[in-house]
């Protein structure tokens, strides 16, 4: 970077901070964009002149809201919900809705903010979004879940629409959350509309939407293994998370024919030196997606695994890593465990699950590294796809979305490798995801004026 780019950063990021104090989160999800396209906005004074990136760091909206609900002892208890819509240059807002006791607003605002450009990267018209609240579902009763969903809906309803702003999951919100959601926005708003998607399938959902982030991150590691003449087959593999996304990254690495062995939780992890099969994985998602257990239960069904209190997978040896739990699971040591264990392909399912110093080792060593703002665009690509089968009043089979899903992939691996390949020959996913999305959306800002 020359010197009169780098001022551009310090400078930047000296404001950002001092505009948005102890967002941490925030601060470094813009930084690492910002290192990636400020030579291309140097290099663009009237990009400069017009202040694309001041205004893309500027959320269009934020609103904060109380969600009151009575528990079922019949206590009054009172949450926080949130909605940053960040950015809706080329299409409606589109991001998820996060339930976990962490949520704060620099967490939403480093999400809506990635949100923006992973959802260029899809080519679907989505503008960027993220929502959510810190209330969490563990523990709570599906009647206390459904209350809160009822009463954060009661406000949010008020601010989205089909052409608007249109949510999904995250985070603590799966196929529950999203009927208790959804039902009490169709009550409020009388309207049937694909205003969420991760719907049910009776009621508006489609097909592969579940699968959707999973499959997609293992797609995205395919097209990054065959730059190196690989694939799964054969290799091992260790996801962490053991939610929606972790379980279907799981379950598509080992059709892929590689051995998956571990998963984890925020308590620890479970490494099953024998891989999981369909069968194991099959238990994994009854006992978190039905029994909502723990997965330190999976050494009670199958003994040969161990399961390790309070740690994270990455100190067993590996070849392809794929964190899908949540964001900053990966730190430099973490990172230096991996490489020592061989591993050669990281691949994020999650949001940001690497740190800045992690993702520095993993580029210095010339691994295959994919952020999760193009590794798991497929989630949202897929919520894209639901929405246009909600608007032409169709159902497509799951063959169909399979398809437009692998496109869509192998599409945002190609402008990774576009922007990303350095003058060695190293792709840099990093500087590729962020610059084809950066120039998108710049792009369309420039043409619609200063807004
Ligand atoms: P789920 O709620 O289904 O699963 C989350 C998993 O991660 C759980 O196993 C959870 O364990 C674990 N986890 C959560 N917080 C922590 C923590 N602080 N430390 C360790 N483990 C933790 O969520 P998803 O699978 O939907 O989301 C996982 C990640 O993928 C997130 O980063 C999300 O933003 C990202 N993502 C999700 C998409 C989707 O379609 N769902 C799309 C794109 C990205 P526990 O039960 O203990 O909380």
């Amino acid at each position: 970077m020359d010197k009169f780019t780098q001022k551009y950063v310090d400078s930047f990021m000296a404001e950002l901070t001092a505009k948005n104090p102890g967002e941490s989160e925030f601060h470094q999800a813009v930084k690492e964009v910002l290192e990636s396209v400020a030579p291309y906005i140097t290099s663009y004074p009237h990009l400069l002149d017009l202040k694309i990136m001041e205004r893309m760091v500027e959320p269009e909206r934020v609103i904060m809201f109380r969600v009151p609900w009575i528990d079922d002892r019949g206590e009054v208890q009172v949450n926080r919900g949130y909605r940053v819509q960040m950015n809706s240059t080329i299409g409606p807002y589109k991001g998820g809705i996060r339930f976990h006791s962490s949520v704060n607003l620099s967490i939403m605002k480093f999400l809506a903010f990635e949100q923006t450009f992973k959802n260029a990267l899809t080519t679907l018209p989505m503008g960027g979004a993220k929502g959510g609240s810190d209330f969490s579902p563990r523990g709570k009763s599906d009647n206390e879940v459904m209350r809160f969903c009822q009463s954060f809906m009661t406000e949010l309803q008020k601010h989205i629409g089909q052409d608007t702003d249109v949510p999904a999951g995250d985070i603590g919100v799966g196929g529950r959350e999203i009927g208790f959601l959804f039902g009490q926005y169709k009550r409020l708003r009388d309207e049937f509309t694909g205003t969420l998607t991760g719907k049910g399938l009776a009621w508006g959902g489609s097909l592969l939407r579940p699968e959707a982030t999973g499959y997609g991150a293992c797609y995205f590691a395919q097209s990054m293994l065959a730059t190196r003449g690989k694939s799964f087959e054969g290799q091992t593999v260790l996801v962490s998370g053991a939610g929606n996304v972790a379980q279907h990254a799981a379950q598509k690495a080992m059709r892929l024919g590689a051995k998956v062995v571990t998963i984890s939780d925020s308590d620890g992890f479970v490494y099953d030196p024998d891989g999981f099969d369909e069968e194991k994985i099959n238990f994994i998602k009854e006992l978190k997606n039905v029994r909502r257990g723990r997965v330190k239960e999976y050494v009670n069904q199958y003994p040969n695994a161990q399961y390790f209190p309070g740690e994270r997978p990455w100190k067993i040896k590996c070849d392809i890593a794929m964190p899908c739990a949540t964001q900053n699971e990966i730190n430099a040591e973490n990172a230096k465990a991996l490489i020592a264990g061989g591993c050669y392909c990281v691949v994020e399912g999650a949001n940001m699950p690497s740190t800045p110093e992690a993702i520095e080792i993993f580029q210095k060593a010339k691994i295959l590294y994919s952020p999760g703002k193009a590794s798991n665009a497929g989630g949202v690509a897929t919520s894209g796809l639901e929405m246009t089968q909600n608007s032409i009043r169709q159902h497509w089979t799951a063959q169909e979305v399979d398809e437009y899903l692998h496109r869509i992939m192998s599409d945002i691996h190609d402008a990774c490798t576009k922007y990303g390949t350095e003058e060695d020959g190293y792709i840099n996913y990093v500087k590729g995801a962020n610059l084809a999305g950066f120039i998108k959306v710049a792009g369309a800002m420039v043409d619609q004026g200063i807004v």
